[in-house]
């Protein structure tokens, strides 16, 4: 270990996980801790959207992993555009690119993680730490401090770098607060969500075409599904938290369901539709922006740390990827440089992060309201002709 850098990353989710990958090719020494178990151990694995939407940027980002067909081993499925739900009934469909056929695929959140923890932990310099929960963090010194989340234990130690990767409620931002000069803001936005699930039909097959990201505006509010390779779907139903309260017994949520989502009760099923939504709480959206994401050559944040965004437009864990590629060319061209590196990640990504940001703010709208205006609908029919 004598000699070599050693690196810790706090944070094991889709980004602190990949970037493992990445720093490993650097002839460093790594340390990834976690605060969860080890979700390879587990079945299933409780928290946020259980499926998510990659794109280009994020496949590339991917391919670090050295995998040959990384999609297939993830069991992406494409989604070539988005099916419109009509409050009649009626559906349309909009192509995401009618003209080369690109398309964004349904990945499984536990399955990536899962496929980027075993990428990493493949490399001898990589160690993988669960159980361990960042409390305190020395910024300019690198001291970590982790409680063990098994045994309560203390874990007490230094690295000559450290990346921040703990997502949107970053433990490590929390310390760049006390810094000067550096700029947060954080948004909670009037609206929440909660999943709801739709099983495959008795014969295994999906209930809807896989090929699309369904979606029912209703201007206000939305729900969309996500096709999983188990032929079932994650329906995720996004509205006013003042809206969700007002649903607070069965008969109003289904007087509500058949109202504006009619479709959706046979494929979700009446009891299962109940029992699912009053399981859990609406969740909250966050969005974070601040400047700048690294202090001297020390500590670097990348992924929801850096910028935390509304999901709307299917970017947060695509720009996360994103931030592993660009950050390791960094080191690449300075030659492991850290001082100049993350200064000129701070400078390229800020400002692109703060962008995203705004652009699945603004995607919210789209989703909800403009896809289901005229002049999309007349985009679709000029496609066809
Ligand atoms: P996280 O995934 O949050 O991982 C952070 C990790 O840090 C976790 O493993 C956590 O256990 C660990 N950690 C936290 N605190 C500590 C601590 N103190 N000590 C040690 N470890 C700690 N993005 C897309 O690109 N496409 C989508 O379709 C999409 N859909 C979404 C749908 C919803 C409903 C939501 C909420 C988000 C969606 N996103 C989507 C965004 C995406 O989930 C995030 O951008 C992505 O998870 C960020 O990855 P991350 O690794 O930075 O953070």
């Amino acid at each position: 270990m004598e000699g070599k850098t050693q690196v810790a990353v706090v944070g094991g989710g889709l980004v602190g996980s990949l970037f493992a990958s990445y720093l490993a090719h650097h002839d460093v020494n790594v340390d990834l801790f976690d605060l969860r178990p080890d979700s390879r151990l587990q079945e299933h694995v409780k928290g946020r959207s259980i499926n998510l939407a990659l794109s280009f940027r994020g496949l590339k980002a991917l391919k670090i992993t050295g995998s040959e067909n990384i999609l297939e081993e993830i069991k992406g499925i494409p989604m070539r555009g988005r099916m419109i739900h009509n409050n009649d009934g009626s559906k349309n469909i909009i192509l995401y690119d009618p003209v080369h056929g690109q398309c964004i695929y349904s990945v499984g959140r536990k399955r990536l993680n899962d496929f980027l923890l075993t990428a990493a932990e493949k490399h001898d310099k990589v160690n993988l730490h669960f159980n361990h929960k960042l409390r305190s963090i020395n910024i300019h010194s690198g001291e970590l401090e982790f409680s063990r989340t098994a045994d309560g234990d203390i874990l007490k130690t230094k690295a000559d770098v450290i990346i921040g990767a703990d997502g949107a409620f970053s433990t490590v931002r929390k310390e760049f607060l006390k810094q000067p000069m550096f700029n947060y803001s954080q948004h909670y936005i009037e609206h929440a969500y909660i999943e709801l699930h739709i099983s495959s039909g008795s014969d295994g097959q999906f209930l809807m075409d896989p090929n699309y990201l369904h979606i029912w505006p209703r201007r206000t509010f939305m729900m969309i599904a996500l096709p999983n390779c188990d032929a079932s779907w994650t329906v995720t139903l996004f509205m006013p938290v003042n809206e969700f309260a007002k649903l607070e017994s069965p008969d109003k949520l289904m007087k509500f369901f058949e109202t504006y989502f009619f479709d959706a009760i046979d494929l979700i099923g009446k009891e299962k539709l109940i029992m699912d939504f009053f399981a859990s709480k609406p969740s909250p959206l966050i969005s974070v922006k601040c400047n700048p994401y690294h202090s001297g050559g020390k500590v670097v944040m990348i992924g929801d740390a850096a910028h935390a965004i509304v999901p709307f437009y299917g970017q947060g864990m695509n720009a996360g990827l994103e931030d592993c590629f660009i950050l390791d060319e960094l080191l690449r061209i300075t030659d492991f440089n850290t001082e100049q590196a993350f200064l000129q990640f701070s400078k390229l990504r800020c400002l692109d992060g703060e962008a995203v940001c705004d652009l699945a703010m603004y995607n919210y709208v789209e989703m909800r309201d403009l896809v289901s205006r005229r002049s999309f609908i007349w985009r679709k029919h000029m496609d066809d002709l």
